[in-house]
């Protein structure tokens, strides 16, 4: 049978939410993240809306540039922006409300975030049918919640993925079969999931800057130039995936991490640091009914933001706080010397993480709990 895939992802999902709760805000652009203590904070951007990417800000930024592009943008005449912090609780509980509607819509939906989703619409057969009721679940989405979301559908996930991205905000679009090799040369390399400035300076080094280019090597050219992850190329830029829709949602990682008000340099305090965020991590093993680590992950930057991280894989899976205190600050250690650290840079933030977990897969433990936990370090 024929699968027909659907990707649907809200649009500027925080941001969105803010908006409607906040008729204040209407039409201005939202900033949701860290604190920017009026240029100062030290965190970074959580969501941008529209209205505020069109300054240049974007999720992951520091929430200082944010503030910097966000007062250029008012000097050009554009409105001033509203910047919020991230109300974690409260965006899970509408993302609750969301799939609640989703759910009505596919017998198979895989959660991918808290924001996003895979539905299995081959149920339905034909395309035009599936794009229909994508169009159902929009409307119905915004009479009831007031948020837009984008979809994409396709023959698989990944061609839904990419179908969704570039049709944002608010957009609904369908690619064929047959449409997707046009499709796919339509895009640029680096939209492609996977594709990071890495790739991208390696591909460049050999001269292929387009998804046309990428398509004239064969497969063990590619394997060749980049291993196993080569293999993987050929078959994205082919449009090949076949992934499944999974139903219990794999916790594959779990971390945590601070960005400290002021660079730290103090080998105590930083330890300390250590110890905490290692116990913020062990209380969401608990909470995620983990049964074991095996590999501990810890992530460093420096004031300069320069980013490192160390992991270490134990020969056995544990469940000890201890273990994990201890391995971490193993990690980190060389950080506090010229090992890793020759030029004694100051710290701006640290973070712990666990992944290898014993047994495949845990059980699907919440529908929506933090969106932290996706990916390890993802912010
Ligand atoms: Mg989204």
């Amino acid at each position: 049978m024929v699968r027909i895939i659907a990707h649907l992802d809200m649009d500027a999902f925080f941001a969105a939410v803010e908006e409607r709760d906040n008729p204040r805000f209407a039409g201005f652009p939202i900033v949701v993240g860290a604190d920017p203590k009026e240029g100062n904070g030290r965190g970074v951007v959580s969501t941008a809306n529209y209205k505020a990417r069109k300054f240049g800000i974007h999720s992951a930024m520091p929430i200082s540039t944010a503030w910097r592009l966000a007062d250029i943008g008012v000097k050009k005449g554009g409105k001033k922006t509203v910047f919020l912090p991230v109300n974690g609780a409260w965006y899970s509980e509408v993302s609750k409300r969301i799939f609640t509607i989703v759910c009505k819509f596919s017998p198979k939906v895989e959660q991918v975030s808290i924001d996003e989703a895979y539905l299995d619409l081959s149920y339905l057969i034909d395309l035009n049918k599936a794009k229909e009721k994508m169009g159902q679940l929009k409307n119905e989405m915004y009479h009831q919640e007031r948020l837009t979301a984008t979809v994409g559908i396709g023959p698989n996930k990944l061609i839904a993925k990419l179908a969704s991205s570039q049709f944002k905000p608010d957009g609904l679009y369908v690619v064929s079969s047959q449409e997707i090799t046009q499709f796919l040369e339509s895009l640029h390399l680096e939209d492609i999931p996977g594709i990071g400035p890495k790739t991208l300076e390696h591909l460049r080094k050999v001269k292929i800057t387009s998804m046309y280019e990428l398509k004239q090597k064969s497969e063990t050219e590619l394997r060749s130039l980049f291993g196993k992850w080569g293999e993987d190329l050929y078959r994205k830029v082919r449009g090949i995936d076949d992934s499944e829709i999974t139903l219990e949602r794999e916790i594959k990682s779990i971390s945590e991490q601070e960005t400290f008000e002021e660079d730290v340099r103090s080998a105590t305090i930083l330890l300390g640091r250590i110890e905490e965020i290692a116990k913020r991590v062990f209380q969401r093993i608990k909470s995620e009914h983990i049964k074991g680590f095996k590999t501990v992950t810890i992530m460093v930057r420096f004031s300069d933001f320069t980013t490192k991280t160390r992991s270490q894989t134990l020969s056995q899976s544990t469940l000890s706080e201890k273990i994990l205190e201890k391995e971490s600050f193993k990690l980190f250690l060389p950080f506090l010397d010229a090992r890793q650290n020759p030029q004694k840079k100051a710290f701006r933030l640290l973070g712990v993480g666990v992944s290898n977990f014993k047994g495949e897969k845990q059980e699907e433990s919440q529908r929506s709990t933090s969106y932290t936990q996706i990916g390890l370090f993802s912010s």
